[in-house]
């Protein structure tokens, strides 16, 4: 899709980007850290956001072809790829260019029987209850004996796993997880890798040798949506995406006028909108209700009525504004994670859709 010509705006602050890095390192001194930079890094642009963040001891991305681009960009930290190998050629791609590949599967093991001379860096991710990638725990070292004799794989063999409840504070799923995980693996000497953005902030006890922020290098609170002490601005983060876009027409309307599809929303008095020309097509949430909070000229605006593709209305009855004036859909002064959660979403689908959808600028 060609985005240039729309009028919606995406800024990616390189100095947030680097500060919430610094805040991951902070509440994990002990760790190396390794940002996740999937999904076109949250939106972010992955070669830019790896360029921005070179301090970084390495990068997660989900797939194989996300390593490669990195490479390409002569990105030469670690790089540690979700989803592994699905062929012999993954195999032997990784290998060349030093790509470390999760091994999650059984199957995955078979392939590597099939390498000529090639010797591939992998981490062996364990499945200790969030049941999506991983083997059993029990099986661990079984397996990793059995990697440790394949000639083909290098010596330096991490341990990983990933937590599925750790948004969560008071959830004890996360201390049975990483139990099980220093069981499984008591016997065996390994690099190790648990926390993402949850464990590194709320879990120290899931630190190891390698910790994998996502959501928090991009300015979000990795907690489920409840109240300050766990916000964005209490845990440091600072905003590294801003969404913004013009308004284009502002009008006056009269008591019991009706606002958009579906006449969604009255007018409970006469009052004056604003028309803000971005929509669900530049990743502003279609399921948004009526009061989500927008910025403009130094107030709190908010939503009226539907969300349209290319199009919302906003409430400009105290606001002095012009059409031109830039409307702030999120980002320093509007925190992402309430319009996600009013959204009934999370923000990183937020930052994927419009990372997606919009033209991005760097500053
Ligand atoms: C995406 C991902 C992360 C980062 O998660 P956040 O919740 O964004 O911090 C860490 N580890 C793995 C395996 C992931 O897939």
């Amino acid at each position: 899709m060609s985005t240039s010509y729309r009028p919606a705006r995406l800024t990616i602050h390189a100095a947030s980007l680097r500060h919430n890095l610094q805040v991951a390192r902070d509440a994990a001194p002990q760790s190396k850290v390794m940002p996740a930079i999937k999904a076109d890094a949250y939106g972010h642009g992955i070669l830019q956001t790896a360029e921005i963040l070179e301090d970084a001891d390495g990068f997660i991305v989900a797939c194989l072809s996300e390593a490669i681009e990195l490479r390409a960009a002569r990105i030469e930290q670690t790089l540690l790829v979700i989803q592994g190998h699905q062929c012999v050629q993954d195999l032997i791609i990784a290998a060349e260019k030093n790509i470390r590949l999760v091994i999650h599967s059984e199957a995955q093991l078979a392939l590597l029987d099939q390498l000529a001379a090639q010797i591939v860096k992998v981490a062996l991710k364990l499945d200790t209850g969030m049941h999506r990638l991983g083997i059993p725990a029990h099986l661990a070292a079984t397996i990793y004996r059995k990697l440790q004799a394949h000639p083909n794989i290098h010596p330096d063999i991490w341990l990983m796993t990933h937590l599925a409840c750790a948004d969560d504070l008071r959830n004890p799923y996360t201390n049975q997880q990483i139990s099980l995980f220093e069981q499984a693996t008591e016997s065996l000497t390994a690099p190790r890798t648990i926390a993402n953005s949850a464990g590194i902030l709320g879990w120290s006890q899931s630190h190891r040798d390698w910790v994998r922020p996502g959501i928090m290098i991009y300015g979000s609170s990795p907690f489920a949506y409840a109240g300050h002490d766990k916000a964005r601005d209490s845990l440091k983060l600072k905003a590294s995406m801003t969404l913004q876009a013009p308004l284009i027409a502002i009008k006056k309307l009269q008591k019991g006028d009706a606002i958009g599809y579906g006449s969604a929303w009255i007018c409970p008095q006469d009052m004056q909108v604003g028309v803000v020309a971005c929509g669900y097509a530049d990743g502003y949430p279609r399921h948004a209700p009526s009061g989500t909070p927008l910025w403009l000229n130094g107030k709190r605006s908010r939503l009226l009525g539907r969300v349209s593709m290319d199009l919302i209305i906003i409430d400009v009855d105290n606001i002095n504004a012009q059409p031109g004036d830039l409307v702030e859909c999120w980002g320093k002064a509007i925190n992402v994670d309430e319009v996600a959660h009013l959204s009934e979403t999370i923000s990183y689908e937020l930052f994927c859709h419009a990372g997606n959808s919009c033209t991005k600028r760097y500053l």
